[in-house]
């Protein structure tokens, strides 16, 4: 197959191909732009692929960085984009099932297709626009099917990161698993115990943020890879009643609300060892946890104003979607009045200071100050005292003088 038009992307990019083949080597488009391309989906990374050596990549272009050359990466810098150009590898022998102990340079485009992980990630097109389909991927892609390229359970073998990649690619395209390639992900599940759980954790992220998200996530609790998920094997009824209660046609904001949707099922309420086990950032488990006691505070009424200033207006808008999302009741209109009507949005915004007390009143700087200032911020918030200077400064002599 031959495209007759390549895709400004892959037009910008020629350049760099063809001073690559002039040089006497291969180089081609491969993997997920290529696949993206054929779907008419809009690209990310243009990744180039070639048969010339790292070193030699950086022998042909003035800017280049190193970015990953014990893998045969090189980034080069051209017209302002930046391209990955990678050596054609095979990755044979795997440590602990995890990554390749050895990545070995190769001449032959076939053997660099062949490491890839599903067909519709292995094919490759040259800069005159002719399609390198050895494992019909095109196929695969017209069916809309996921197939390991290979022996399925092999490929799980060596890397089990490619049945979270399997489910992640099922949901991003709505496709379908084959049947072998299914069979294999349930049977090398349990392989997942031994991937870093932050390369599962992105998997799983861009899993939970597709279209088709439930699609993933169903296959993933029937193949019972949950199992091998850090706080997840306990909690199958939980996995199970998130998917059936979620609206199917529901797209998560942000990963943080997904993973809220997620732990507001389960019935250990512990969450944060949870985010924690999978080695999640302080922030993103801030963000979880605390959609997390929206949501509970959601169930016993609406939010009070306080509770509208306390977290971010952000997380309450998607704290409500969720519960829209769930079939709960929502009312958008009562938190864009309550957000309206704060008084402050922040305790910055109060008019007077720690530094004013200390100044103008004189009032010894200590613990004592630190919670009037705290209750003038309530009072505030509540509508119980102006956000004047005189008034602050009234109640707080009073609350000192009690
Ligand atoms: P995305 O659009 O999400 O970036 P992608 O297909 O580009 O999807 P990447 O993770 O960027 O996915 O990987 C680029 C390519 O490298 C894949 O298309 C696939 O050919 C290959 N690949 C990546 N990870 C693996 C793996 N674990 N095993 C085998 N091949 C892999
Ligand atoms: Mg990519």
């Amino acid at each position: 197959m031959k495209l007759t038009s390549l895709p400004s992307e892959f037009q910008k990019a020629l350049p760099i191909l063809r001073k690559i083949q002039e040089a006497g080597y291969q180089a081609y488009f491969v993997g997920g732009c290529v696949r993206d391309v054929l779907l008419n989906h809009p690209i990310h990374d243009v990744d180039i692929a070639s048969s010339a050596y790292p070193q030699e990549i950086k022998e042909l272009f003035e800017r280049t960085v190193d970015v990953g050359i014990e893998h045969g990466t090189v980034l080069v810098l051209e017209g302002g984009q930046e391209y990955e150009i990678t050596t054609f590898r095979t990755e044979e022998a795997y440590v602990d099932y995890r990554r390749p102990s050895q990545v070995h340079f190769v001449r032959s485009l076939e053997e660099d297709l062949k490491r890839r992980d599903f067909t519709i990630n292995a094919l490759a097109l040259d800069s005159e626009g002719n399609l390198v389909d050895l494992f019909q991927g095109m196929e695969d892609l017209q069916t809309g099917v996921i197939r390991a390229v290979g022996l399925a359970a092999e490929r799980f073998q060596e890397d089990a990161l490619r049945i979270m990649r399997g489910f992640r690619f099922q949901a991003s395209l709505d496709f379908e698993l084959e049947t072998e390639t299914f069979a294999a992900m349930t049977v090398c599940a349990p392989l997942l115990e031994k991937i870093a759980i932050e390369r599962i954790f992105i998997e799983f992220e861009k899993l939970l943020l597709t279209g088709a998200w439930t699609r993933g996530l169903a296959s993933l609790l029937e193949a019972k890879a949950y199992l091998y998920l850090p706080g997840f094997d306990s909690e199958a009824q939980a996995l199970f009643s998130f998917l059936e209660k979620m609206r199917d046609d529901f797209c998560f904001t942000s990963s943080a609300q997904a993973w809220a949707g997620l732990l507001y099922h389960f019935t250990n309420k512990q969450a944060a060892p949870i985010l924690k086990a999978w080695k999640t950032s302080r922030e993103f488990q801030k963000q979880v946890l605390q959609l997390l006691e929206i949501l509970s505070k959601r169930e016993a009424g609406l939010l009070s104003a306080w509770d509208c200033y306390l977290y971010q207006e952000e997380l309450l808008y998607q704290a409500e979607d969720l519960r829209a999302a769930l079939g709960l009741t929502t009312d958008h209109s009562y938190l864009e009045m309550s957000l309206a009507a704060l008084p402050i949005r922040d305790k910055h915004e109060i008019l007077v200071t720690g530094r004013t007390l200390m100044q103008e009143e004189g009032i010894q700087p200590g613990p004592r100050m630190g919670q009037v200032l705290k209750e003038v911020e309530l009072a505030i918030v509540t509508g119980e005292l102006l956000n004047e200077k005189a008034a602050i400064l009234a109640f707080v002599k009073e609350r000192l003088n009690d």
